[in-house]
């Protein structure tokens, strides 16, 4: 089938066929014929690389009205809005900034690309543009798996509906083991295949050879060198570059080191390009690696290093690339040999076993079309588990997707959501929307109801929501809902603030200690030899903080990490750079990064929580007043107004910081 054939508009045909898709593949005719281009639900379960973006946009050109793209990752966000951004004639946004806020500015968008949790917001805060969706786009459909994301995505996908119940649905997926479940609950299409453009060779590598699955015996000439330095040398030698898998950041930079200790091939120019400002240890790693036209990628590298890597890679000036897993579910960077050294990953108590769908996403990136005649995945025995391996990940099918929604922390998010975004007033009408979650689809919305009623309660003792006859939601549980925080969050926000504002002294550090002590804060780790240094200073300043530092309730040991996130925090607000940091607690830049970003939209978060307490505290102020004039004592003295400023303050030095 050519792409002259389809519905699209000439100027969209010639867009595809000057980038050189004229035919299209096998996959993609599938995906016509099951009519995606006309107005059909599909969901394409499909390897890497088989053409899943052109699916989506035959869909959204033909919708009749706007679209939604929906990406898991922010940095797959940028890759699809320039990738969109070049369809003429077509106006596309993109969004996935702050989590709060109405964005009113995707009204004459054709095409938005959002993250869910964006998407989510949006409809909470009831922007009108997420109500006129005629097509939306799910990439990663796989991830409804994914603790975090997976709830979020499937209510997300549910209230969509139900804000327009004739809306076309195309779900892109990974293969796994149970697509045709996810195309039963989106009433679609299921068009499902192994087509991949370039050819892949799976095997393993043990005891001097690879054995690949298609019999071919491969001897390496390993050297005495360890087996990875020996594949990776072995694909140089042919031309091609290799993309190795490690299971932590430090073994992706101590593998990267090794590797170019090897002088395989020098990137003298890519050095130099990060060297300017490698004033950090990753950054000075990174940039002596790529000397030797070696490179690493993990979440630690800063987001500008690590486009120039996986730039670089792309133009093979870099030829090997040592990553963690996260690389093989987002950003297109493939090469000739896939390595995949370690396949066990530290969970903390010990080490579990990839998911057979990690790993063959990992494979998938094997292989560059028009560039390799085939592509190459190899697992790595270590001692006796060749077997074991092969039986495990080569030729096997992928762990079925399944619901997480049934857990107390995305439940009790959804259900203030749902409550306060009108989707429900009554306990019908909740059970009414959770029936139409993929959750209820696999199992049955009755085995939510037990957790449904716990979360209810929660959310009614913490003056979220009051459950007298109908469901309905306080002004604050509005709020709470609208600034995206979960709701435990949201009460420790009310709690501690209350605390700061009848406290002598509220300080910078008070505030981010506060937000870095919420439920949506991850913390940092304290080191053996951080812990008395830092218990010292939460003595000296316990004046400071809205804890009790000398009689601390709860784990001491984790409160000092959140500790240590607040003071990082506040000397990067104070303008310290990466490289202080670095050296004072040893975080790397790409999580200092983070760890602001998260913090300001904590602050604002907060901000708007303590200003609709300082509103109410007027009224309470006056009653306090009177309680305390009848029982003859003191009025209570908070100052809310002294708090909210502290808090604007705080979340403005560490915005201006982030530019
Ligand atoms: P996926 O999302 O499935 O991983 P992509 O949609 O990114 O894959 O497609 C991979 C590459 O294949 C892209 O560079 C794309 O331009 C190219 N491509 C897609 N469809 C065709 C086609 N029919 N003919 C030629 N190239 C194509």
């Amino acid at each position: 089938m050519e792409v002259r054939e389809l519905p699209l508009e000439d100027r969209f045909v010639e867009h595809f066929e000057e980038k050189g898709i004229e035919s299209l593949y096998p996959p993609q005719v599938a995906a016509v014929e099951a009519g995606v281009a006309d107005d059909q639900r599909v969901v394409a379960a499909l390897p890497t690389a088989s053409g899943k973006t052109l699916v989506a946009q035959l869909a959204m050109l033909t919708a009749d009205g706007p679209a939604l793209y929906v990406v898991p990752l922010r940095a797959l966000a940028t890759e699809k809005y320039e990738t969109f951004s070049e369809l003429p004639g077509v106006s596309v946004g993109v969004a996935t900034g702050d989590y709060d806020g109405d964005d009113d500015g995707f009204e004459d968008d054709d095409i938005v690309v959002a993250t869910c949790e964006k998407v989510d917001s949006a409809i909470r805060n009831g922007a009108e543009w997420v109500e006129r969706l005629a097509c939306v786009v799910v990439d990663e459909v796989h991830l409804l798996d994914a603790r975090g994301r997976g709830p979020t995505l499937e209510v997300t996908l549910a209230k969509l509906q139900r804000l327009r119940p004739d809306q076309q649905i195309v779900a892109l997926s990974a293969t796994v083991g149970n697509a045709d479940e996810i195309a039963d609950w989106l009433d679609a299409e299921l068009v499902q295949s192994t087509w991949r453009p370039v050819d892949l060779k799976t095997g393993v590598y043990d005891d001097g050879a690879i054995a690949f699955e298609d019999g071919e015996n491969r001897r390496i000439d390993a050297d005495d060198r360890p087996p990875t330095t020996a594949l990776v040398a072995d694909a140089l030698d042919e031309g091609g570059q290799s993309l190795v898998f490690v299971n932590s950041r430090r073994e992706a930079q101590q593998l990267a080191a090794e590797l170019a200790d090897e002088g395989f091939a020098a990137a003298p120019e890519i050095a130099e390009e990060i060297g300017p400002d490698a004033t950090t240890s990753t950054g000075e790693a990174l940039a002596s690696a790529a000397k030797g036209g070696v490179a690493f990628h993990h979440a630690g590298l800063r987001a500008e290093h690590r486009s120039i890597v996986e730039n670089a890679f792309r133009e093979r000036e870099l030829r090997v690339l040592c990553a963690t897993p996260t690389l093989a579910a987002g950003v297109n960077v493939p090469a000739r040999r896939v390595i995949v050294r370690d396949t066990e990953r530290f969970t903390g108590e010990g080490y579990d076993p990839l998911p057979v769908l990690e790993v063959h996403q990992m494979f998938g990136r094997a292989g560059r079309p028009g560039l390799d005649p085939y592509g190459e995945a190899v697992l790595v025995a270590t001692g006796e588990n060749a077997d074991s391996l092969r039986e495990r990940y080569v030729g096997a099918e992928p762990e079925p997707v399944e619901s997480k929604l049934a857990a107390r922390e995305p439940l009790r998010t959804h259900v203030l959501a749902t409550v306060a975004g009108g989707f429900a007033d009554s306990r019908e009408g909740l059970r009414d929307v959770l029936a139409s979650t993929f959750f209820a689809h696999q199992r049955d919305e009755s085995e939510l109801r037990d957790l449904t009623d716990e979360v209810l309660a929660y959310l009614d003792a913490t003056g979220m929501l009051r459950r007298d006859g109908g469901l309905a939601a306080t002004d604050l549980g509005r709020l709470v809902s609208r600034v995206y925080v979960d709701p435990l969050t949201g009460a420790e926000v009310v709690e501690a603030v209350e605390t700061a504002a009848a406290m002598e002294r509220v300080t910078a550090l008070t505030i981010l200690e506060l937000v870095c002590d919420t439920e949506d804060m991850t913390t940092q780790h304290v080191r053996n030899d951080e812990a008395g240094r830092l218990s010292e200073f939460a003595m000296r300043r316990e004046d400071q903080f809205t804890k009790s530092v000398s009689e601390f309730e709860g784990n001491f040991q984790s409160w000092l990490g959140t500790l240590k996130t607040a003071r990082l925090l506040a000397d990067w607000a104070d303008g310290a750079d990466a490289e202080t940091i670095d050296e004072r607690y040893g975080v790397a830049p790409g999580d200092v990064r983070r760890l602001a970003e998260s913090a300001a939209w904590l602050l604002s978060a907060t901000e708007v929580i303590a200003e609709h307490l300082a509103d109410g505290a007027v009224g309470r102020d006056a009653d306090a007043e009177s309680d305390a004039a009848a029982d003859g004592g003191e009025t209570a003295d908070a100052d809310y107004e002294s708090v909210v400023d502290r808090i604007r303050e705080t979340r403005e030095a560490l915005v201006e910081r982030e530019d």
